[in-house]
């Protein structure tokens, strides 16, 4: 098999054209306001509230420093339920906050924290819940309030993968008491890095736009210990510019997905995730799951098929978070606590999705993975 020539990564980021990004910079340029609020930012607020169907947010630096200011603006401490099958971040955000991660095992349709299993993980000191919506499908945001309500927990959603996503109508990010996007280069909508809280009434915005910003409220007034953690104006013209292309963009990821599962579907082994009825998705990933043993190759050997054929896939998420130094020493690490998670993340890999990948490919990529597997 001779290697194509070009490598195909994971993803790449979308950009518009270069032109139309030069003028807002003029723009900034003229007016000589870099950051700290300034009129693209908040231009960029108010759009996004209409884009998304949210009545508040508050822009980031980037997806981390949001995580962990919301954790701030709510005063979260001792334990957090939270998912092991994510990007290491979710849980960072704890730790930066002295906060106990507290592991409960996924479902293994979606991927997503696994209501049934929440409250047996509750203890005195449990504060609040902090799902993902993996791979942009909406956690059980029902099941899930209905256990925080129960038990008054707050929940914070990590909700990096879900721009753009609405479930019967409305934004997924309307759930839970505040949402956390990411806008980082290799999400479906990106100011090059960036990030958003979403909450759900004014005040609460207000005090997180003091967080963002050493908790400055006026010229001389600290009402907060907070940090530095505002988007400038170059991330937010970005912004403003990437919007023009988001439904486009989605589109072309909706029509790889198709691709791929075209070809994909009458593959023994090889397992991908179904679109929801009542579900706007916004494609982020596409991960596919091996059996081993139906498909006749390890995963990690596909892997690395791919990858002397140049297709650089990921495999997202694996190794878990709970198998990391810093957390594997926590009573809720152990793989028999988190089995579902565990085969999950030895199974899975992501193959490459961007609105740029060309169909001719990915049904290159779907038929190499045919040829892998067992005669
Ligand atoms: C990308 C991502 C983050 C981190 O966002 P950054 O903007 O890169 O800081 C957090 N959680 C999840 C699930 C992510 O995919």
């Amino acid at each position: 098999m001779t290697a194509s020539d070009k490598p195909i990564y994971v993803t790449q980021p979308a950009l518009p054209p270069l032109e139309e990004f030069t003028e807002y910079l003029r723009q900034i340029w003229d007016n000589k306001i870099i950051t700290n609020n300034g009129p693209f930012h908040k231009q960029l607020e108010k759009e996004l509230c209409d884009y998304l169907g949210v009545e508040h947010i508050s822009l980031f630096a980037n997806g981390t420093l949001a995580l962990v200011t919301a954790l701030q603006a709510l005063r979260i401490s001792g334990e957090v339920i939270t998912s092991p099958y994510s990007f290491v971040a979710t849980s960072h955000s704890l730790w930066w906050n002295n906060i106990t991660p507290v592991f409960v095992d996924v479902e293994p349709g979606f991927c997503n924290l696994d209501p049934e299993k929440i409250e047996s993980a509750i203890t005195p000191q449990t504060t609040a819940i902090m799902p993902i919506h993996v791979y942009g499908n909406p956690c059980n945001v029902e099941e899930i309030q209905r256990i925080a309500e129960t038990y008054n927990l707050r929940v914070i959603y990590d909700a990096a993968h879900v721009f753009g996503v609405r479930l019967n109508g409305t934004s997924i990010l309307n759930f839970g008491d505040m949402s956390i996007l990411s806008f980082h280069a290799t999400k479906v909508y990106n100011t090059f890095e960036g990030g958003a809280i979403v909450c759900n009434d004014a005040q609460t915005k207000r005090h997180i736009d003091d967080l963002k910003n050493f908790g400055f409220r006026g010229e001389t007034t600290v009402v907060a210990p907070g940090i530095n953690a505002k988007m400038n104006e170059v991330q937010a013209a970005m912004g403003l510019l990437q919007l023009k292309y988001i439904d486009d963009n989605l589109e072309r990821r909706r029509i790889i997905t198709e691709t791929y599962r075209g070809v994909l579907k009458d593959i023994p082994g090889v397992r991908f995730l179904d679109d929801v009825q009542g579900v706007r998705h916004c494609y982020p990933y596409f991960p596919i799951f091996i059996d081993e043993q139906t498909y006749g190759l390890s995963r990690d050997d596909l892997y690395a098929a791919l990858k002397s054929n140049n297709i650089h896939g990921r495999r997202y998420f694996y190794p878990l978070i709970s198998d990391f130094p810093a957390y594997r020493g926590l009573p809720s690490a152990g793989q028999d606590n988190l089995p579902v998670a565990t085969k999950l993340s030895e199974q899975v890999v992501c193959l490459p999705i961007y609105p740029d990948l060309q169909l001719d490919r990915v049904k290159e990529i779907a038929r190499l993975i045919e040829k892998q597997a067992k005669a």
